[in-house]
């Protein structure tokens, strides 16, 4: 949405990205470095979300970004939460490639998932970019079990 922050992730936080992604948060994933992540943050007025403290601090002009204290994905997901806040729509966007998914109407599901899928999940959606189709338990179960994990007892701040 509109006014919602939207994030480029440094290399070696993957997970991260991830993790935002499932949560709805535009994030795109800087996968060969800092370099590459320090330019989309510039060129996309994204905040760069890094553990790299020395290659950008001195940068003109400097990026917005959060530098991130823990190496562990939970940690650094409540540290995110906590400086740039936005309302979690969890599913809502392909983990693969970012692009907001559409609902797919049953009907058009039917043979392009296996057909246990197909008689018991509760709903699809489609990535228009990647062509993919999931639906709640495709992959995302034990995403949302660390989900729920890292965010027990997060109270997000009022955005700043
Ligand atoms: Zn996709």
């Amino acid at each position: 949405m509109a006014g919602d922050p939207r994030f480029v992730c440094d290399a070696m936080l993957g997970r991260l990205a991830r993790w935002l992604r499932y949560l709805g948060a535009d994030t795109v994933y800087a996968r060969s470095g800092t370099r590459e992540a320090l330019h989309i943050a510039l060129q996309e007025s994204r905040i760069l979300l890094t553990r790299n403290r020395r290659y950008f601090q001195n940068h003109t002009p400097p990026p917005k970004f959060l530098l991130l204290a823990s190496d562990r994905t939970e940690a650094q997901l409540r540290q995110v939460l906590q400086h740039h806040p936005f309302p979690l729509r969890p599913g809502t966007r392909c983990l693969v490639c970012n692009s907001p998914l559409l609902s797919l109407p049953r009907e058009e599901a039917r043979g392009r998932v296996p057909f246990y899928v197909f008689q018991t999940a509760p709903r699809f959606h489609l990535c228009p970019e990647c062509r993919r189709i999931t639906w709640p338990g495709s992959h995302t179960r034990h995403l949302e079990k660390q989900l729920s994990r890292a965010l027990q007892g997060l109270i997000p701040l009022p955005p700043p």
